[in-house]
């Protein structure tokens, strides 16, 4: 065993506390106590603006990290709002304005959007991620940390228990 201080690194399964809030301060998302959320460091598994701030940091260490739109959930592309026919739309699908709904495109690549109007005969998407435009406002503590499995190394995320794949 090594007394050598453990400092967050590539390649690491790192534990973290956090808090997520906004610039009006409303919190709104943060690990359980004594839940914290684990990632593999270096694999941008979490915002990369995040992930960097937090190298070389030691557990039990606090921080508090400011991540600009750009490195976090991007700038509003206002041409990520497009008018779509009704009828683009399955009869079953449900459209609400403010949900989400997953598409496919040409390709067979899935992805989302939140609907933002619906008239008689259009439906108005938003591609853009809700939180694109704001900065992140992150409170982190390192809670851990550990050597990834092999497994975990080789498909570059942390397993944890019963979701191996
Ligand atoms: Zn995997």
């Amino acid at each position: 065993m090594s007394d050598e201080k453990q400092l967050v690194a590539d390649n690491m399964v790192v534990s973290l506390d956090y808090q997520l809030s906004l610039d009006n301060e409303e919190v709104i998302d943060y690990s359980e106590k004594d839940e914290p959320l684990e990632y593999l460091h270096g694999y941008k598994n979490i915002i990369p603006g995040l992930e960097s701030q937090l190298t070389g940091m030691a557990i039990g260490e606090e921080k508090k990290v400011s991540v600009a739109p750009e490195h976090g959930y991007g700038t509003i592309d206002p041409e990520g709002v497009t008018e779509y026919p009704r009828d683009t739309f399955p009869d079953s699908l449900k459209l609400e304005v403010g949900e989400p709904i997953s598409m496919r495109d040409s390709d067979g690549e899935s992805f989302q959007a939140y609907v933002t109007e619906i008239h008689p005969e259009t439906v108005m998407l938003d591609f853009n991620h809700p939180l694109a435009g704001e900065t992140l406002h992150f409170k982190v503590r390192i809670a851990g940390m550990r050597e990834p499995t092999s497994e975990e190394l080789s498909h570059g995320h942390v397993h944890q228990a019963g979701h191996n794949h």
